[in-house]
């Protein structure tokens, strides 16, 4: 009973609308301010920032903050988690721009909406990964964020799976294995990349320890930035994927 009353209401009513407390890292804001353009481009760990124009690439981004922390007046983090997109020059955010990151409703295929809308089952495939993304998209289905009430859940076989979920910046030992895991899911299927280590190799992306030659070969549906990724930043991407509210 303790415990109970010490945690209160764990249950979020409204995924899609929610606040998150305490410190967060969302979409970046990158004001017109005249600063050193380069000592910010050299200090991002994973080459996410580019001069002229000035802009930070979502899809290569830690979030590690030290952009926002070394220059405010050019770079603040908003809490916006909703960063995901289908369209990968999306989560790209220039500088003087503030508007949501959405989804391109043109490339979304039909069968996905058509077979996907009511219910849809995930594999998710850990191809190098550390670990956190995974304890993220473990969390989308726990008491507070509640995935399965939109009829999303992970399953064990991707012979029960719609589509895979891809964690890590995919190995060389792992290339083979993700490329069985989906094979043996059914057509139609989707690919989700959810982190910045799968979708562009992250901190690993000059490794020689990496093989990413399945993304060359496959449509990806669904980018889900973040390092680790928020719980609603994948399950807002993929209501938005599927156009559920
Ligand atoms: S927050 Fe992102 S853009 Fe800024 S320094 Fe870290 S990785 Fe680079």
């Amino acid at each position: 009973m303790k415990i109970m009353w010490h945690q209160g209401q764990q249950f979020i009513p409204d995924v899609t609308t929610v606040t998150i407390p305490g410190e967060f890292r969302g979409r970046p804001v990158i004001s017109t301010a005249k600063v050193n353009e380069d000592l910010l481009v050299d200090l991002c760990p994973t080459k996410a920032i580019s001069a002229s124009p000035f802009c930070i690439d979502l899809g290569k981004c830690t979030f590690c903050g030290e952009c926002a922390i070394q220059c405010p007046e050019k770079i603040s983090f908003t809490k916006d988690y909703k960063i995901s997109s289908n369209e990968r020059s999306r989560l790209i955010i220039r500088e003087g721009e503030d508007h949501p990151i959405l989804i391109n409703p043109e490339l979304v295929r039909q069968e996905i909406r058509r077979i996907f809308g009511g219910s849809l089952k995930l594999r998710q495939v850990s191809a190098g990964g550390d670990n956190s993304c995974e304890m993220e998209l473990n969390a989308t289905n726990n008491v507070n964020f509640d995935m399965s009430r939109f009829g999303i859940d992970f399953v064990a076989s991707p012979r029960h799976a719609d589509g895979i979920v891809i964690t890590g910046p995919i190995t060389v030992n792992m290339a083979e294995p993700l490329e069985k895991c989906y094979r043996a899911v059914p057509n139609p299927k989707i690919i989700i990349l959810a982190g910045t280590d799968a979708i562009s190799g992250g901190i690993f992306t000059d490794s020689p320890a990496l093989n990413r030659e399945f993304l060359k070969k496959n449509t990806i549906d669904l980018y889900v930035p973040g390092n680790p990724i928020h719980p609603l930043t994948f399950i807002n991407g993929v209501l938005s994927l599927l156009k559920k509210k």
